[in-house]
């Protein structure tokens, strides 16, 4: 069994920073559990449960899910999970759901470390608007170059790549400036407990580095 010193990594960062892909790293070597808001919404609106209707019923309209009603996803999810080691990704996304984990995590005895995955706008807007992405498989090819591959064939599964709907200008504008406006007071409110990793990096750079940081160590018990 893996025992990490830390229980819960909490990664902060722009959308396109690489949370995602840090997370999968992390959560493969480490034995760390994915909390992704993103993800458990999604299943909790397709069993239909009574959360995942009334998040439903926000999205249908085209609100916010207020911040109550996602952090309450979150612990449910994590009072699920038979493990005391996770990583948030994309969780908290506002002051107020920050607060409520730590709540949370106190209560369970959990402790944490907060880490910025630091990327400036202009690299994220040429990482994301350089990729595509395969509608068969979901892989996703990053490079500068990549737009000349769109409509070429999945190396993996045969179906053409395309451009990801998201993956427009407007779009990543939107939710970078959605970004700033909360990211400044989780960051006041974490004050020191924030350390930063250069996520401008190639991915296993930033890995290495934020694995450095947290002072994994795994062992056999
Ligand atoms: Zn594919």
């Amino acid at each position: 069994m893996v025992s990490n010193l830390v229980n819960a990594v909490i990664l902060l960062g722009a959308p396109g920073a690489g949370k995602g892909t840090q997370t999968s790293l992390l959560c493969n070597e480490y034995g760390f559990f994915r909390v992704s808001t993103g993800d458990i919404i999604r299943v909790e609106v397709k069993l239909g449960s009574f959360l995942g209707k009334t998040v439903a019923h926000f999205q249908d309209k085209g609100q916010l899910v207020p911040d109550d009603l996602v952090s309450e996803l979150v612990f449910s999810r994590l009072r699920a999970l038979e493990s005391d080691s996770f990583v948030f990704d994309g969780f908290p996304r506002t002051l107020a759901q920050a607060i409520k984990l730590d709540e949370y995590l106190q209560a369970s005895s959990l402790s944490s470390s907060v880490v910025l995955v630091d990327v400036p706008f202009e690299s994220i807007r040429t990482r994301i608007l350089g990729r595509l992405y395969c509608p068969g498989c979901q892989s996703i090819f990053s490079s500068l170059a990549s737009a000349a591959y769109e409509g070429m064939p999945c190396p993996s599964c045969g179906v053409q790549l395309a451009v990801r709907p998201d993956d427009n200008i407007e779009v990543l504008k939107d939710r970078y400036d959605i970004y700033n406006r909360e990211i400044g007071p989780i960051l006041e409110y974490y004050g020191s407990r924030v350390r930063s990793v250069d996520g401008t990096q190639p991915s296993e750079m930033v890995y290495d580095s934020l694995v450095r940081l947290l002072e994994l160590k795994s062992f056999q018990c």
